[in-house]
């Protein structure tokens, strides 16, 4: 029997959709998806080469918990470069993203503990402040997914905790504005909140700008801003990010991961050194998936049945759809009648949408999006 701590837990909601997928493509079907959140670019050569050379000169180790010190003095750089906020390396903790968000939650949240979420949300969050016995309160947004500033305060409770954010948003592309942050800032100063700012799409704007709450001042005490490597340069793989929190939370998150992770791996660490002298790929990569987003947003504008927020950010794009049929029962059938795979909207928070990734070829774009014109337009219902 296992504990009902994760019985409670989901798999994740593209796990059936790529089993299905699998097993059409056995059939000899081409699959178009839109369905997998990650670039589809191979991670660039000179960061690989440095990690396999240093892998080969022996730094096949353990590294020190928090991570090699010169990573975590190159990640507090890039914090106070890019991000604007004053870190040093004791503020900077070296792991995968995901993980980071799990050692986030058991660091600041006692069980029953709520954390407040803006929906649509990332689809893992729910179960991620589950498994950290937290309690997730979602709270609304507008059709231009703003926060309701008015309303917001009505879901404080004593036991609110944490305020959850995704910026730019998977799985909308929303960017929020310094204007915006600053007045969620004063919000949860107000109410004596954390945030958890996950920014792991920072580089990914296309338009507007990224700003992170971590840098205002009276945030800094109370901002756990986390961000990784897997999007910026295509090192999903290597299962490498970072946290960065006042000194103390930093100190409670690395005792949970010397007594789960140990370290994160030790290549991957030197990857990631390199990767963050290497800017020249960001922007290669990020222009790429610009011209992939206008092509997306242009051919989905055509199909009628369709309404979507443009997105400035990240790599998604959320339709939501009018005819009376469940998200769930659309993504099968764009797999079943059209070879399309694409991400069901409800797991992410939001009903009659589904998510598009267009992190993949611009053929694939054209075709896939083609076909789920033709879903929607009814040729071949
Ligand atoms: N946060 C968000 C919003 C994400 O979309 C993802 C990856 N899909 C993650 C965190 C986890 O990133 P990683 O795979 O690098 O752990």
């Amino acid at each position: 029997m296992v504990s009902s701590r994760v019985n409670g837990i989901n798999e994740s909601a593209t796990v059936s959709m790529s089993n299905k997928a699998a097993e059409l493509k056995e059939a000899g079907k081409t699959i178009y998806s839109f369905g997998i959140g990650e670039p589809d670019f191979t991670t660039p050569e000179e960061i690989i080469d440095y990690a396999f050379k240093e892998a080969k000169a022996g730094k096949t180790h353990y590294t020190p918990s928090a991570g090699i010190m010169e990573l975590r003095q190159k990640i507090a750089e890039k914090m106070k470069r890019k991000n604007g906020i004053d870190a040093t390396a004791s503020n900077v903790l070296v792991t995968p993203t995901k993980f980071s968000l799990n050692l986030a939650l058991y660091s600041l949240i006692d069980p029953g503990e709520e954390v407040l979420l803006p929906a649509p949300y990332y689809v893992s969050y729910p179960d991620i402040i589950k498994l950290n016995q937290g309690k997730m309160v979602t709270v609304p947004t507008d059709e231009n997914y703003e926060l309701d500033f008015d309303s917001l305060g009505k879901y404080v409770s004593p036991k609110t905790r944490v305020f959850m954010l995704n910026n730019p948003v998977n799985p909308t592309g929303k960017v929020y504005s310094e204007k915006s942050l600053r007045k969620l800032s004063d919000f949860i100063i107000e109410n004596n909140l954390y945030l958890i700012s996950d920014e792991i799409y920072e580089d990914l704007v296309y338009k507007g700008k990224m700003f992170s709450p971590g840098s205002i001042e009276e945030m800094k005490d109370r901002t756990v801003t986390l961000s990784g490597f897997s999007k910026s340069y295509a090192m999903t793989g290597w299962r490498i990010g970072y946290m960065v929190a006042p000194v103390d939370i930093i100190k409670a998150a690395n005792k949970v991961q010397q007594q789960t992770l140990t370290c994160a791996p030790s290549i991957s660490q030197y990857g990631a050194m390199k990767a963050l002298e290497n800017e020249e790929s960001v922007t290669k990569m990020k222009k790429e998936f610009e011209k992939r987003r206008n092509l997306a947003v242009s051919l989905l504008k055509e199909i009628n049945d369709l309404s979507f927020y443009e997105p400035e950010g990240a790599f998604y794009i959320f339709p939501g759809y009018s005819i009376d049929r469940s998200d769930d029962a659309i993504s099968l059938d764009l797999l079943e009648k059209q070879n399309v795979i694409v991400t069901p909207g409800s797991p992410f928070g939001a009903e009659k949408h589904f998510r598009i990734s267009y992190a993949t070829s611009e053929d694939v774009i054209r075709e896939g999006i083609g076909r789920i014109g033709k879903y929607f337009n009814g040729q071949q219902k």
